[in-house]
């Protein structure tokens, strides 16, 4: 579009690069404001055992509920946040709203207390001074066990070393908290990291399922992916299961654990209770 208008043209781009800075100030603005009122809530998907369709755990994940806007998606917001900083106090945010949550379904499902809970952690947040003593706190305020609580954390973020992150990553382990790598398969990962990881279990992220029921080469592919992480001695969760057909193929293939729209959405906390009361069919 600018070549055609041509040369001279281009400060037309100006306003509306304007524009976008305004309306992303606008937004972190909103985001703020938001927290402060309440407008944020979190929804939890299940992570399912494919052999027995039973939930092994529930992932926390954060919608904003915005007055004009309606429901915002996190791929929305969090790169915002991110940038902005605010996604440490929606991080401090989500896990005081999660592990009280925790402890109520702890006290009311049977069996509970073997459902991990799942809260992803952004970079930023493994420099917050404060974390390790408001995870410790807020486990114990609960009186849940460091092991039922998983932190979900991208690849690249693991695959720094000796950093400060990699020493909290190290103490947050330490605590007995789980550590696990998300969407793997879409960063910059180098595979030689995996066998000295920080973390016991890797996320596939959906995107390298995608096809894996129609095509032969996607199954290979992620066959040879879910070895790789085998020989590496760690668990594979594979995200983004949305039929029965993909399911049962992944089963096929020596996959444990999945979690997608074919089992459940994220669903909002009062209709967490009811997931539990009958197993989802096994692949
Ligand atoms: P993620 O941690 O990889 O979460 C999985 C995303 O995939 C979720 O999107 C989930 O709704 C979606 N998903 C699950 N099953 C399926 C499926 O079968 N098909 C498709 N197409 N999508 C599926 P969501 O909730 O929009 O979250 C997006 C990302 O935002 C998350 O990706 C995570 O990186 C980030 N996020 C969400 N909540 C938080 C939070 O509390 N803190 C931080 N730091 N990041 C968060
Ligand atoms: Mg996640
Ligand atoms: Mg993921
Ligand atoms: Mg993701």
């Amino acid at each position: 579009v600018a070549k055609s208008r041509g040369r001279n043209n281009v400060q037309l781009f100006a306003p509306s690069m304007l524009e976008a800075t305004q309306e992303r100030s606008r937004m972190a603005a909103e985001l703020r404001s938001g927290l402060e009122t309440g407008q944020l809530s979190l929804y939890y998907q299940p992570v399912v055992a494919l052999a027995t369709g039973r939930i092994i755990g529930l992932e926390a994940l954060v919608r904003w509920r915005h007055p004009e806007r309606g429901m915002v998606l996190p791929d929305t917001f969090i790169p915002l946040a991110e940038e902005t900083g605010l996604i440490v106090d929606i991080g401090r945010w989500a896990l005081a709203e999660a592990l009280p949550q925790l402890k109520a379904w702890n006290a009311v499902v049977p069996g509970m207390r073997d459902v991990k809970l799942h809260v992803n952690l952004s970079a930023a947040e493994l420099l917050r001074k404060d974390l390790l003593d408001d995870v410790a706190g807020t486990l114990t305020r609960c009186g849940i066990a460091p092991e039922q609580l998983v932190f979900e954390i991208t690849e690249t973020v693991l695959m720094t070393r000796e950093t400060e992150e990699a020493q909290v990553l190290a103490k947050l382990g330490g605590l007995g908290v789980g550590l696990q790598i998300d969407d793997f398969g879409t960063g910059y990962s180098s595979i030689s990291y995996l066998r000295s990881l920080p973390a016991d279990t890797v996320k596939v992220d959906q995107s390298l399922i995608k096809g894996i029921d129609a095509d032969e080469g996607q199954r290979d592919f992620v066959a040879a992916v879910l070895q790789l992480i085998r020989s590496a001695g760690l668990q594979a969760i594979v995200e983004g299961i949305e039929t029965g057909g993909e399911a049962g193929r992944l089963r096929e293939l020596g996959c444990v654990y999945g979690q997608g729209f074919h089992f459940s959405r994220p669903v909002p906390a009062d209709a967490v209770v009811s997931l539990f009361n009958a197993d989802f069919p096994p692949a």
